[in-house]
C-alpha cells in the first residue's frame, strides 16, 4: 500500500505509524486539524493495540544490538539524528505551528533548535555514565547504567517535537529502544523527527512511532507488559489513569504534569523587568505548562505594577502565529477553547473581576483575549485549577509569610517565578514555595543538565541531566571483593 502523504506549510509529512523501519498504514483514521486557521491538514493512521504489539515487539528485536553498542556506539548516530533535526529546522517549525498554533519566530529560533539539543546533549553525557565506583573497606562498587528496556513516551500537543526529543533523547542514549505516541491534536512533527531519525541511521525498531487516540493507542501502550519504561507528559487527570497501569505491572513511570504556578512581584524588584514576564505568561496563549498564572505583588506597589502589567500586556498582540508580530496565538480546539470559557465564565460568575480580557479575541473562533483576573479569593477555582489559557489572576500581599502562604495554595507544584531586589530575601521564599523550579528574576531558563519536575500534583520524579539517566538506566553496583 502507498504511504499516506499530507503536504502542510508546503512539507511532506507521512500520516502511517512507523515500525520496525517503516511506514504501516491504518484503514482507521483521524482527522488532523489546525487550530491556525481551521484548515484539514491530514488523516492519520488511529493505531490501537494490534499496532501498538508490533511496535512493542519490534522495540524489543532491536533492543540487544542498540544496547550493544555502548554510548560510544551510538554518539555518531545520535549526532547525525542531531544534525538531521537542524537541517529540517524551518520546515519542523512551520508544520508544528499549523499543527498546534504556536508561534512560528518561537519555534524556528527556540522550540526546533532545543529539540536538537535534547538529542545531542543527552548523548553526549551517556559518555559520562559508566566508570564511578564508591571504595568501601572489602569490596570496590562499581556503579553501572544499564539500559532499561522497552520506553514508552507519550507527550502532548503543546510542544509535541520539543517534549518528545526531551524523552527521546535520553532513553536512546542510555540504549533502550523506544515506542513514541504523539499527541493526537499535533501528531505531525514526530513522523518527521522518524524519518530524520531513520536518514540518520538509527536502526530499524529502536525509534518507533504510533499515532492515535490517547484512551486507546495511548491506552495500550502503557498497559503493554512488555514495556521497561513509562514516560509521561501531560494532564494530571491523564496522570492518575497511566499510573494504574504502571502500578499493575510495576512499571516505573516518570510524570510531568499540569502547573498552576505562582508569580511573585516583591516592591524592591525591576518592576519593569517584572512586567514585561509577566505579560510574556500570555504567549502560545497560555498553553504552556510553566507559565506563572497567578500573579501576587506586594500590596505596597500594587497600583503602579499594575498599570506596568497593563502597558506591557497590551503589547500581546492576538492573531496567526505565523506572523511576526503575534505574541498570541489560538487555542488549539474547539473543545479546549469552550473549556478556558468556561473557566472564565465560572471565575465572573464566582465574583472575579475581570480588569482586562474575558471574551473571544476579535481574530478567530480559537482565538481567546489575554485575561486578568483581580478580586480572586485563593478558594476559587480559578486561582486553584490549570485553565491552559491566556487567563492570569492577580492577588496581593502583605508580607513573605503570606507571599508564601499563596503560593503554596494550590495541589501543584511544577514551577514559581519570583522577582525581587534583595537576594537574600529571594533566596528564603525560593526555598519555602513547592515547586520543582524556582526562577529568580528570570522565567523559562532551562539547562539541560538541571533537574526538571514537578511536586505534588504536577509530577512524580525528575529528568534533565543525570536525573534523566537514573530513570531511563536500570543502575547496577558490581561489588568487587578487594
Ligand atoms: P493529556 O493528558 O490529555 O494528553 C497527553 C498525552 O497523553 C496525549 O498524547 C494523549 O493522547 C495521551 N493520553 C490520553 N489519555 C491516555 C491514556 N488513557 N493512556 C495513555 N495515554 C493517554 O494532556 P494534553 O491536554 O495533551 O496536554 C496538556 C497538559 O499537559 C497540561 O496539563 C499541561 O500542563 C501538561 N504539560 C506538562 C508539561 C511538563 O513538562 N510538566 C509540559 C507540557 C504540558
Amino acid at each position: 500500500m502507498a504511504e499516506n502523504i499530507a503536504n502542510v506549510a508546503g512539507v511532506d509529512v507521512s500520516t502511517d505509524h512507523w515500525i520496525d523501519g517503516r511506514r504501516v498504514p491504518s484503514p482507521r483514521r483521524f482527522a488532523d486539524v489546525s487550530p491556525v486557521d481551521g484548515s484539514h491538514l491530514a488523516d492519520v493512521a488511529a493505531g490501537g493495540k494490534a499496532e501498538v504489539g508490533q511496535a512493542v515487539a519490534a522495540a524489543r528485536k532491536a533492543f540487544p544490538g542498540w544496547a550493544a553498542l555502548g554510548p560510544k556506539g551510538r554518539l555518531p548516530i545520535l549526532k547525525r539524528f542531531a544534525d538531521g533535526l537542524k537541517a529540517r529546522a524551518a520546515e519542523l517549525a512551520a508544520v508544528e505551528t499549523m499543527d498546534n498554533g504556536s508561534l512560528l519566530l518561537g519555534n524556528v529560533h527556540r522550540v526546533i533548535p532545543r529539540a536538537a539539543q535534547n538529542i545531542e546533549f543527552f548523548a553526549d553525557w551517556a559518555l559520562t555514565l559508566d566508570g564511578h565506583s564508591i571504595d568501601s573497606p572489602e569490596v570496590v562498587n562499581h556503579v553501572k547504567y544499564d539500559p532499561a528496556g522497552v520506553a514508552a513516551l507519550i507527550t502532548p500537543w503543546n510542544a509535541p517535537l520539543m517534549l518528545t526529543t526531551w524523552k527521546v533523547g535520553p532513553a536512546l542514549a542510555a540504549g533502550n529502544t523506544v515506542v513514541v505516541k504523539p499527541p493526537e491534536w499535533a501528531p505531525l512533527t514526530c513522523s518527521l523527527m522518524a524519518d530524520i531519525a531513520h536518514a540518520a541511521g538509527v536502526p530499524a525498531g529502536v525509534l518507533n512511532v504510533v499515532q492515535g487516540i490517547g484512551e486507546e493507542a495511548g491506552n495500550a501502550l502503557v498497559n503493554h507488559p512488555d514495556v521497561d519504561r513509562i514516560s509521561f507528559t501531560g494532564s494530571t487527570d491523564t496522570a492518575k489513569i497511566i499510573g494504574q497501569a504502571a502500578a499493575r505491572s510495576i512499571t516505573p513511570m516518570s510524570a510531568e504534569l499540569g502547573g498552576k504556578s505562582p508569580f511573585i512581584v516583591c516592591a524592591d524588584a525591576d518592576l519593569d523587568a517584572a512586567a514585561q514576564t509577566v505579560a510574556a505568561q500570555y504567549m502560545n496563549a497560555g498553553q504552556v505548562c510553566l507559565a506563572g498564572t497567578r500573579v501576587m505583588v506586594e500590596k505596597s506597589i500594587e497600583d503602579g505594577f499594575l498599570a506596568k502589567v497593563r502597558d506591557a500586556a497590551s503589547h500581546m498582540v492576538v492573531g496567526d502565529p505565523r506572523d511576526k508580530d503575534t505574541r498570541v496565538g489560538p487555542l488549539i480546539t474547539k473543545e479546549h477553547f469552550d473549556r478556558v470559557a468556561g473557566f472564565v465564565e465560572r471565575a465572573k460568575a464566582d465574583g472575579a473581576v475581570p480588569l482586562w480580557g474575558g471574551s473571544r479575541a476579535n481574530f478567530g473562533d480559537l482565538y481567546f483575549e489575554p485575561t486578568l483576573f483581580a478580586n480572586v479569593s485563593p478558594s476559587l477555582e480559578i486561582a486553584q485549577r490549570e485553565v491552559f489559557g491566556p487567563v492570569l489572576t492577580w492577588q496581593s500581599f502583605t508580607s513573605d509569610d503570606e507571599a508564601i502562604e499563596l503560593a503554596n495554595n494550590t495541589r501543584y507544584g511544577l514551577a514559581a517565578t519570583l522577582f525581587s531586589g534583595n537576594e537574600t530575601r529571594a533566596t528564603k521564599m525560593a526555598s519555602q514555595v513547592v515547586a520543582g523550579t524556582v526562577w529568580v528574576n528570570c522565567f523559562f531558563v532551562r539547562d539541560l543538565a538541571a533537574p526538571f519536575g514537578g511536586s505534588r500534583d504536577s509530577g512524580i520524579g525528575r529528568e534533565g541531566g543525570a536525573w534523566s539517566f537514573d530513570f531511563y538506566a536500570d543502575i547496577k553496583n558490581i561489588s568487587v571483593r578487594k
